[in-house]
């Protein structure tokens, strides 16, 4: 799973060097799929539950799930989510980043350094003896005061031989619910944050998921191990 990990952070860093104005979804779909092929890997996404992309690509309003297209275009002030997984030798690692294109607002730009923030406020709640809800209790109560929305749908989740396992890790609850953290567990912790209301829905793809009042949404996800002292990040990797 740490390999997996390297893999698609690498391949994190080669989408970075493209996002850029003109650049089309379909084309950071292409890079991702051949990049991730050619380290012997395959993309989790392709194909999971019939999904066509390698990567969802997931612009402005879009939550998650945005297919990425031919059609779709980058532009200066956008927001575009990556959240892709990889699958080495039978395990996946799965994660998301949100980036801002060129200049975006002040707003925005909040939107994203808040999830961003939430996601390492959970983070801190991940060590043995701790609940999973802990987890959950430490984002909701960092991201409230912001008045943002929490999207609900939508949550971390176990992680391993299968890209989507129980325990489900919600973004907000009561502390102290759910199992107890045990070292060698493996999950995703991946706020989801909306600029206005927390309700979202499925465009008629089946697929693409937005805001009902189409302001931008943000979406930070890494992938953990629990160890004997907290947690160890395992979709970045470590230098050498
Ligand atoms: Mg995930
Ligand atoms: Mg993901």
């Amino acid at each position: 799973m740490r390999e997996a990990g390297r893999i698609l952070d690498e391949t994190r860093r080669l989408l970075e060097s493209h996002l850029k104005p003109g650049v089309s979804t379909l084309q950071l779909d292409r890079l991702a799929e051949e990049h991730i092929l050619s380290l012997g890997a395959t993309p989790s996404f392709k194909g999971y539950h019939g999904f066509p992309g390698s990567i969802c690509t997931s612009i402005n309003e879009v939550v998650v799930h945005g297919i990425p297209s031919l059609k779709e275009v980058l532009k200066e002030g956008d927001i575009i989510t990556l959240d892709f997984g990889v699958n080495y030798k039978g395990y996946h690692a799965d994660s998301a980043t949100t980036y801002p294109i060129g200049e975006v607002s002040p707003d925005i730009s909040k939107l994203l350094e808040v999830t961003e923030k939430a996601l390492y406020m959970g983070l801190e709640m991940a060590k043995p003896g701790n609940y999973v809800s802990d987890i959950s209790h430490a984002i909701e109560s960092y991201v409230k005061p912001f008045g943002y929305g929490i999207v609900e749908e939508f949550t971390g989740h176990g992680i391993g031989r299968e890209l989507h396992e129980e325990p489900y890790v919600p973004n907000f609850g009561k502390p102290k619910q759910g199992p107890v953290l045990k070292p060698g567990m493996t999950f995703c912790v991946e706020p989801m944050v909306n600029l206005g209301t927390k309700r979202v829905k499925i465009l008629s793809d089946n697929w693409t998921t937005v805001t009902t009042d189409r302001k931008p949404s943000a979406h930070f996800e890494h992938m953990i191990v629990i160890t004997e002292t907290g947690y160890d990040i395992l979709t970045i990797s470590k230098k050498e």
